[in-house]
């Protein structure tokens, strides 16, 4: 049997024992215990020492697949390396031993940090304000639009109820609008990928809330008209928001504010380091322009900085009086979004790796992430179909295998084959199947934290698979080899994870 195959309880030997303490010298108050309250017999727990302890979990431990221990090129998701001094920031104990009703006074440096971090992001975004209220990227775009219905009702103009989402948007973009009770409208794409204007102009009325966008677009287009598309929805009543999940090959360089974006997301455990994935505690944090601030949903904190200045570095280290949760108009704000003031440790995280990282080096980030994806693409085109073949942002799309070797009797390799061959190699799967206008879509994020040593042996390891395909496209149907488990159904594996003990016994 493989270790992996074990649960600690197969360890167990009966009297086998981890640690001894001597008896104690204080009387035993074991009737302190109602009786009632008190076990028939001992809890079934392992026997086992502490070495099989340790074995056991480490072992299961390198089951896992992250970021420290591969390269994990997931379009879209932006899985840079999490830098440790980050985890050592968020926990140090003044940060990490608060609670959220502590009084204000006593946690002036959790105050600062949001302070300092809202001017860091308005400084790169062109917003002048920030909530860190969400809890994720999609938390986020929620929040924004809701941001977006409180402006329009704080005004009595009740009846914008319609937002436009281009046809290329990320799917969370029309999922957020109608949780938010606002109706969808598609604007088409042109012929160049970008948001016709002619097809938007009909669209444009009284009953216009906002659109949504992203720029450069899901297909990593630049939106070239979006002056004037800002300019129509402004004119229109309408606001603009800015999907920034994406934001990491754009920081420095350009600024959805500049564009004309009134409200947008960013996603911290994506574009600023901290960890993600499994559903772990995320960052959505929204930024607006100035007239929006009276809408931001609440608590909200105050008197941090003078927003006019945003860009210069004073508010990150200056000392912060007292702030206080802002008062809040109940007629204007969105309400409230979460409970306190967000996940606070990631943002934590986050503001350290800006203050890391630096005013000057910050503007490097998004040119390498670029550069990293445009050379896997040009080395790898001789092997995969590149629909899209122009220079692109941090990440690009292949549509499947060139040769992926069908012929008669055998059916040839798949973007899901390749995936799944990837694993075998040591490297996490891209993106696979998004976006959908590509039928064998791998989407490919390298990210700028990667070295070029790395990204030869993932491009070595890629031509690897495409030469196995066209040979034998078998070897990649059956991948993958080496994994303790190879192909679960998605689904079942998602919906119905078996996770502790007592459901393995009940399999
Ligand atoms: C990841 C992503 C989101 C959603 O972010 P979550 O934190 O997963 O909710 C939204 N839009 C785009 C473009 C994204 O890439």
């Amino acid at each position: 049997m493989r270790y992996y195959d074990h649960l600690i309880f197969d360890y167990s030997k009966s009297g086998r024992c981890g640690y001894t303490l001597p008896k104690a010298a204080a009387p035993e108050v074991s009737t302190a215990v109602p009786e009632g309250l008190r076990r028939a017999s001992a809890p079934a727990l392992p026997e086992v020492s502490e070495v099989d302890v340790v074995r056991h979990y480490t072992n299961l431990s390198q089951m896992n697949f992250g970021v420290d221990t591969g390269f994990y090129p997931l379009g879209s998701c932006t899985m840079k390396y999490n830098p440790k001094i980050n985890e050592e920031v968020a926990a140090l104990p003044a940060f990490a031993a608060i609670h959220p009703l502590q009084p204000v006074e006593t946690v002036q440096g959790v105050q600062a940090v949001y302070a300092g971090m809202e001017q860091m992001l308005s400084a790169i975004t062109g917003m002048a304000y920030f909530t860190f209220n969400p809890c994720a990227g999609a938390h986020g775009e929620l929040t924004g639009l809701m941001i977006m219905r409180a402006w329009h009702r704080s005004r009595g103009d009740m009846g914008r109820t319609k937002v436009i989402v281009p046809d290329s948007a990320h799917g969370t973009n029309p999922a957020s609008a109608a949780v938010c009770g606002l109706d969808v409208v598609v604007v088409k794409s042109n012929a160049d990928g970008l948001v016709d204007v002619e097809d938007l102009k009909p669209l444009l009325g009284p009953d216009l809330a906002g659109i949504m966008m992203t720029n450069p677009n899901t297909l990593g287009l630049f939106e070239r008209d979006i002056k004037q598309i800002a300019a129509l929805v402004h004119e229109a009543g309408g606001l603009l928001y800015y999907d920034g999940a994406n934001m990491n090959p754009l920081i420095g360089k350009v600024r959805p504010g500049d564009m004309g974006f009134d409200i947008m997301h960013l996603n911290l455990h994506k574009s600023f380091s901290t960890p993600h994935g499994g559903g772990g505690p995320g960052s959505g944090p929204v930024g607006v322009a100035a007239f929006l601030k009276d809408c931001l949903p609440y608590p909200h904190t105050e008197g941090q900085q003078d927003n006019e200045t945003t860009g210069s570095s004073a508010g990150c280290t200056q000392r912060v009086d007292l702030l206080t949760c802002g008062p809040f108009d109940p007629q204007k704000t969105a309400g409230r979004v979460s409970a306190h003031m967000g996940n606070f440790g990631v943002i934590l995280r986050a503001y350290a790796w800006l203050l890391t990282i630096g005013r000057q080096h910050v503007r490097e980030v998004g040119p390498i992430a670029t550069l990293n994806a445009n050379y896997i693409k040009e080395l790898l085109r001789d092997a995969y179909k590149l629909p899209i073949p122009s220079v692109c942002k941090h990440e690009f799309v292949f549509d499947g295998l060139i040769n992926d070797g069908a012929r008669e009797g055998k059916e040839g390799a798949t973007t899901l084959d390749v995936a799944k061959r990837l694993l075998d190699f040591g490297f996490h799967a891209p993106t696979i199947y998004f976006p959908l206008l590509f039928h064998q879509a791998l989407m490919i994020e390298p990210t700028e934290t990667e070295s070029k040593e790395t990204l030869d042996a993932f491009i070595d390891v890629m031509h690897r698979i495409a030469a196995e395909a066209a040979e034998d496209p078998d070897i990649l149907h059956a991948a993958p080899h080496a994994c303790p488990i190879s192909r679960p159904d998605d689904t079942t594996a998602a919906k119905h994870p078996v996770i502790n003990w007592a459901d393995l016994q009940a399999e």
